[in-house]
């Protein structure tokens, strides 16, 4: 097994400040933020979701929207049809079934269209503050490099680190893979000379034996 808590302190000391980098004002806006961040990066979605926001206020102005007009302010974060269709499907649930307010429980949130366990997870730990272990492309690499799940499967590697990760700090770890991905461990060209975890890193170990 990982020495987990030793990992988890050395990314603690490398990115105290990793949070959440999509930019939002209210829970909706989360998730309307995290429904558009798929396929496409946080920088792009936030480029986009300040006039969004602004023509569509609240989940009735999203219930409401026109899909067309909707599909122009998101076409730069790709998928847009698609993504336009599941955000007023979404908000039309959010507001029959459960009154505009974004539910606290995974098993209420994977009803909403466009919404599968990344964005659940998103939405627990950084809304409502709950055990959540967000699977990203980041975190999926990482934990395969690092040997923290063999799955290539996102729910296997979720469940992975769910049975690793203390509870209250499951979210938290999750942003500081994410941080550790884009600074250090890249997809193509991971910095391993440099990494602060490399003497708990499978992918390293392999590299020098
Ligand atoms: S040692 Fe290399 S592969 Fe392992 S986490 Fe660090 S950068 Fe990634």
């Amino acid at each position: 097994m990982k020495d987990i808590k030793e990992i988890m302190e050395l990314l603690e000391e490398a990115y105290p400040e990793a949070g959440c980098t999509l930019r939002y004002s209210d829970p909706l806006q989360l998730l309307i933020a995290t429904i558009l961040a798929a396929q496409c990066t946080d920088a792009r979605v936030n480029l986009v979701t300040p006039t969004l926001f602004k023509r569509y206020p609240d989940c009735n102005a999203f219930a409401e929207a026109d899909a067309h007009e909707l599909e122009e302010y998101i076409r730069s974060t790709g998928f847009y049809r698609n993504k336009a269709r599941n955000i007023i499907e979404c908000c039309k649930r959010l507001k029959d079934v459960y009154k505009c307010v974004v539910p606290d429980n995974m098993e209420d949130l994977l009803t909403l269209a466009g919404v599968g366990r990344k964005t659940a997870n998103i939405i627990l730990g950084d809304v409502y503050n709950k055990p959540a272990v967000v699977v990203d492309t980041h975190a999926k690499r990482l934990s395969n490099r690092i040997g923290l799940s063999k799955h290539k499967d996102p729910t296997k590697i979720e469940m992975d680190l769910a049975k690793i990760l203390p509870p209250d700090r499951s979210a938290r770890f999750c942003h500081q893979l994410v941080y550790h991905g884009r600074a250090v461990c890249n997809a193509r060209n991971p910095k391993c000379e440099i990494c602060v975890i490399k003497e708990h890193c499978d992918y390293y170990r392999n590299l020098t034996e």
